[in-house]
């Protein structure tokens, strides 16, 4: 191994550059070359690739985005745009990759492997936090306290107004953020696609605590557990109350990395460089408990990761 390339690709979150500078540290301390491909795949198909030193990744650590920049590809997922990308890892001599993103770069890169020949391992960086393998992702603790901080606002002026807010989050599929989000709040509902809800019991629990003294009420709901705008309607029709929408959308993806979302970085990064230099073929950087841990790259994006019950249920009594 002499040369390695890093790439981010999918969504992009917070920690991103700090995993990139990890991979460009930690690979020029053990004498590699490192290349960094630009805007995801997309760039490894048009062959947007450059050389990286340790002064490229300088005052980056605590910086959103990705500096690497990144896309949605389409091509990758035919025949020849992966024949296209393993073309350019071999012209390039780039003997091993890494790819810092979410499942579906992770399914890219097993594609790419298999095309290639040429090892990948995946640092888990996004703010869905829904890679299976892995107890948490880069980006994750940093979307959750970026929504916590606008919440935290939006708490006071329903106060002040007995509203009802519906708050949503996002998450294409799976609404891990939003059980974190809603959890760390203190919501008095959290709606998940992944768990069943019914807006007729909501609205007759949300009558029950005004009756109990409650005057307002927070709902996280994730983007992918129904329509916001029509849940609202229907809780205002069904109640009555003042029921307001806030959607925080893209806020999430950006900003600075909190230091959960930093040190995991630093520490996946790291881990990535040093199983490619083991001969690692298809491996993804995860962690379990305090330890980090090398998980097959197939498994996180061909296993289902489950969302906590026990926390939904833990939840729902602590909003009573
Ligand atoms: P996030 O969920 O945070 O957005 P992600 O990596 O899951 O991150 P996706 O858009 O699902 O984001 O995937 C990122 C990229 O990976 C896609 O744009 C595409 O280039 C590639 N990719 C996704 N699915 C496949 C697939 N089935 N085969 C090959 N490549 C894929």
């Amino acid at each position: 191994m002499q040369k390695i390339g890093v790439v981010t690709a999918g969504g992009d979150a917070p920690g991103m550059n700090a995993a990139i500078r990890s991979v460009v540290r930690t690979a020029i301390f053990h004498g590699l070359k490192v290349v960094g491909i630009e805007r995801g795949y997309a760039g490894l198909i048009e062959g947007k690739i450059h050389p990286l030193n340790a002064r490229s990744v300088s005052g980056i650590i605590n910086r959103g985005g990705t500096v690497l920049k990144t896309a949605r590809c389409e091509k990758i997922k035919t025949e020849e745009g992966v024949k296209k990308a393993a073309d350019n890892l071999k012209i390039n001599k780039i003997d091993g990759l890494i790819v810092i993103g979410g499942d579906g770069s992770f399914r890219g890169a097993s594609e790419l492997y298999n095309a290639s020949g040429i090892p990948v391992v995946g640092v888990p960086a996004t703010i869905d936090n829904d890679v299976a393998g892995t107890e948490t992702t880069i980006g994750f603790d940093t979307a959750v306290n970026t929504a916590l901080f606008t919440i935290d606002r939006i708490r006071d002026t329903a106060t002040s107004h007995e509203r009802v807010f519906v708050v949503e989050v996002m998450g294409r599929k799976r609404g891990f953020l939003a059980l974190a989000v809603g959890f760390a709040e203190g919501a008095e509902f959290i709606l998940v696609p992944e768990l069943k809800f019914d807006i007729e019991t909501i609205c007759k629990k949300l009558k029950q605590g005004r009756k109990k003294g409650k005057t307002s009420e927070i709902i996280v709901m994730a983007e992918s557990a129904g329509d916001s705008s029509l849940i609202v309607k229907e809780i205002k029709r069904q109640t009555g109350y003042d029921v307001r929408l806030t959607i925080l959308g893209h806020a999430l993806r950006g900003g600075a990395p909190t230091a959960q979302s930093r040190i995991l970085a630093n520490q996946f990064g790291a881990h990535a460089v040093e199983l490619l230099l083991k001969g690692a073929k298809k491996r993804m950087a995860g962690v379990k408990g305090e330890k980090i841990v090398s998980v097959d790259l197939d498994y996180s994006w061909q296993q289902k990761k489950n969302i906590d019950k026990q926390l939904y249920r833990l939840a729902e009594i602590l909003s009573s």
